[in-house]
């Protein structure tokens, strides 16, 4: 156990060693870097080691407090679950209670203003359980705008006894004001062996599924440990349906097959609760299909177990061709945001594609 159960990211680990070590640490921390890569789970480790009874730089997870901590943690997350799902906003945040240990997540698409009113008043006051308090704001991006300048003013008269670890993708979705006042940690893609390692060892996966798991993963521990072979080829097969109709079009003696467009786009449509993961799938394929053209020695294509019909498809398609479905998908992506049924989009991204028609501009 301990810090050195950690996967990847060595700099950002010794860095945090580093501090604790020398007992020197900073009153407000920022872990930035891509999803899934471990920030909060080394803002959690880091609190264990601030409270731990062994002391030194590091946590033993054995403890009386490191047991305490767990628990902690457990019961925010039960309290944050059953908070989310009340559909009462007053009741949503009635009775905030925080440990000494806090993990403060969105309870709706913000981190609301009562949540951050709650941490002011309580960040001034001696811990109860353990030598100091350490508050966790995942995904601080989304701290509601009206608390923003809450949390500066704890920010600008740091407590004596509360620690702050602001955990968030990109700094910059920050306010300036907020990101000068922390010392910065930046996390960064796990390496490719990490990443196969952890397949070797976590998961059940063929050869072949190990290889497109890793492309997947692109660095995230989180999605290595969740993709789903499966579920992912399934919902990539509609996009496949499309460029073949697509790519078929202009070969001698070719049909159009509308069917196969149509079917193809109703079935892209089809998850709308994971609209967004669909469409990354597509961008996948696309990106792929562009390395083939301009850049085919680089071995950086994602959906490597498609590769040889890739490779086909790419020169059919055309440079051109993949850059107007590309900019089909970002308008299915903007009619989505404006709840319009993408199905649509698709449809005239398939009709155009294969009459050889222009893009019109929406
Ligand atoms: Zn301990």
């Amino acid at each position: 156990m301990g810090f050195d159960s950690f996967l990847g990211n060595p700099q950002a680990v010794a860095a945090v060693r580093e501090m604790l070590a020398i007992g020197r640490v900073p009153g407000a921390l920022l872990f930035t870097g891509p999803e899934g890569v471990g920030k909060k789970t080394l803002a959690l480790m880091m609190a264990k080691a601030l409270v731990c009874e062994r002391g030194g730089a590091d946590f033993c997870d054995q403890c009386a407090r490191c047991r305490k901590a767990e628990q902690m943690l457990a019961s925010t997350r039960e309290d944050l679950a059953r908070r989310r799902e009340s559909k009462d906003s007053a009741r949503r945040v009635e009775g905030l209670v925080y440990f000494d240990l806090q993990l403060l997540e969105p309870l709706t698409k913000f981190i609301l203003t009562e949540q951050i009113r709650q941490l002011r008043a309580i960040a001034y006051t001696r811990p109860f359980e353990f030598p100091r308090r350490i508050f966790i704001l995942d995904e601080a991006q989304s701290i509601h705008w009206q608390a923003v300048d809450l949390l500066l003013k704890v920010l600008e008269e740091p407590p004596e006894t509360t620690s702050f670890i602001l955990v968030c993708p990109n700094s910059f979705e920050l306010r300036s004001t907020i990101r000068s006042r922390c010392m910065r940690i930046a996390f960064q893609p796990v390496e490719q062996a990490l990443i196969q390692e952890l397949l070797a060892r976590e998961r059940k996966l063929t050869g072949p599924q190990k290889a497109l798991a890793v492309r997947v993963a692109a660095g995230s521990v989180a999605r290595a440990r969740t993709f789903d072979p499966a579920e992912y080829e399934r919902r990539r097969q509609p996009w496949l349906d499309f460029l073949e109709a697509t790519a078929r079009r202009g070969a001698p003696g070719a049909t159009t097959d509308w069917r196969l467009v149509f079917d193809s786009a109703r079935a892209l449509a089809e998850n709308r609760d994971d609209f967004e993961g669909t469409l990354k799938i597509g961008y996948s394929l696309l990106s792929d299909l562009l390395h083939i053209l301009l850049n085919p020695a680089a071995d950086a294509v994602v959906n490597v177990d498609l590769a040889a019909r890739l490779k086909g498809w790419a020169p059919k398609l055309t440079l051109s061709g993949i850059e107007k479905l590309k900019a089909g998908l970002d308008q299915a992506y903007r009619l989505q945001i404006r709840n319009v049924n993408p199905q649509l989009g698709f449809e005239t991204l398939g009709i155009e594609m294969l009459s050889g028609r222009e893009s019109s501009s929406r």
